[in-house]
């Protein structure tokens, strides 16, 4: 039996950053992923693209990983805008005047994990187990004795599960979760385009579908598109000809003809919510507590919140000389992560309902009304600020 301070379950990018947050704490510290060594270390393109508030930054560069994300890499957003099927109307949230700097930063999703991989692979006192996952948790003479797959029992004062929306482990310490699978798939593949896109994202609703577009660098854009299942699999059996020919059909060819220059992807849509995020000497985080649905693009922006709350709770345990997983502790680290997350949570659930409700008119019209609503300055300015917070100061990268 090896002994640990704390075992993080999941080496995705919130547990990885976790594990960071308690770098220069003194703990000992394992990370667990069942994916390879390599494929921790140098994460295969999964064509998704962070969409990062200033918040995360700073985050990202206090753990030292944003140094490690190469400019080229991150492209800026500077406006959002919102359309309702054919409607003209847009909701429109961003930058509005030149010189505004930029509401937010893409990132891909694989050099985020790499970045924060490297961070705590370099990190004293931290180990990555690689090839392995946590099978089961129980509580043996006070202490928490995480099982592996290959059998092996790690004793720890913390296990914090990090380990997706799916989590295993929320289910066997019997937290009750609130899930919804939409039944579609979200795909998502970079393309080429003729036409600027003024480093503004686009996101229109039509047909029981979803097409956004994000702005990247190099004349390139992200599509991202919320299909049902059969459309999605029909859109990858398609060769790279056909499939930018219906893209740039279904896109309007607002941006001219776009052609693909990688690989799709498709993971099915499902949102995620924990009745608990704590448990004795447990603790979930990112997913696995709040799984946001990615249109929204605030699934690690808030992972990324709880494993601040959490890390911050545990050094302040720590400083007062209490123990690690002090129940008042976890509990204010619930509070917290359940007060910034809730309320956007349901939110965002009623308008991803009603955009996934079909072309019906009672449907049509909230939507449209919807828009009109978000277009009022004091809610304009709410979106806005929550990818932005001018009071952090942050240059253009
Ligand atoms: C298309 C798409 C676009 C997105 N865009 C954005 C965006 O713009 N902005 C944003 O904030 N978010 C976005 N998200 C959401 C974001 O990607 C997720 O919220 C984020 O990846 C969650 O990180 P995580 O570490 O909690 O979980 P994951 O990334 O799911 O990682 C979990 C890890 O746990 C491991 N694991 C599983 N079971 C076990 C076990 N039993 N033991 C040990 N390890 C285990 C897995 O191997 C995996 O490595 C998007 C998501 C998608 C699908």
């Amino acid at each position: 039996m090896q002994d640990y301070d704390v075992v993080v379950a999941g080496g995705g990018p919130v547990g990885l950053a976790f594990a960071g947050s308690l770098a220069g704490a003194g703990l000992r510290i394992a990370l667990v992923d069942p994916q390879p060594a390599a494929g921790l270390a140098d994460p295969a393109d999964d064509g998704r693209e962070i969409a990062l508030t200033d918040r995360s930054v700073v985050m990202l560069r206090a753990l030292g990983a944003w140094a490690r994300v190469p400019d080229a890499v991150v492209a800026p957003l500077r406006r959002m805008q919102v359309l309702n099927g054919p409607s003209r109307y847009a909701m429109q949230f961003g930058a509005i005047k030149a010189g505004d700097g930029p509401v937010g930063r893409f990132v891909p999703n694989h050099w985020l994990r790499r970045a924060l991989h490297d961070v705590v692979q370099d990190q004293h006192g931290a180990e990555v187990l690689a090839e392995r996952s946590v099978a089961s948790v129980r509580i043996k003479d006070g202490a928490a004795l995480a099982t592996l797959s290959d059998g092996q029992v790690l004793r720890a004062r913390l296990v914090v599960a990090a380990d997706t929306r799916r989590s295993r482990l929320r289910q066997q310490q019997g937290i009750p979760v609130s899930l919804h699978d939409y039944g579609q798939r979200m795909m998502v593949c970079p393309v080429t385009h003729p036409l600027p896109h003024h480093k503004t994202a686009t996101a229109w609703f039509e047909y029981g579908r979803t097409l956004v577009t994000l702005p990247l660098n190099g004349g390139r854009s992200s599509v991202v598109m919320t299909l049902s299942e059969a459309d999605a699999a029909a859109l990858l059996r398609l060769d790279d000809t056909a499939f930018g020919a219906e893209v740039t059909r279904r896109y309007y060819g607002r941006l001219g003809p776009m052609h693909p220059v990688g690989a799709r992807h498709a993971v099915p849509v499902v949102t995620t919510y924990a009745a608990r995020f704590i448990a004795r000497r447990f603790a979930l985080l990112g997913d696995a507590a709040v799984g946001m649905h990615p249109t929204t693009a605030h699934g690690f922006n808030f992972g990324m919140l709880g494993q601040h709350a959490l890390a911050c709770e545990l050094r302040a345990a720590i400083a007062a000389g209490r123990d690690l997983a002090d129940p008042a502790a976890l509990r204010r680290y619930e509070a917290t992560h359940r007060g910034e997350t809730r309320l956007f949570f349901l939110g965002a659930e009623a308008v991803m309902r009603l955009y996934a409700a079909g072309d019906s008119l009672p449907a049509r019209l909230l939507r449209d009304g919807a828009l009109r609503l978000g277009n009022l300055p004091p809610l304009r300015q709410a979106l806005t600020a929550r990818m932005r917070d001018p009071d952090l100061g942050l240059a253009d990268k």
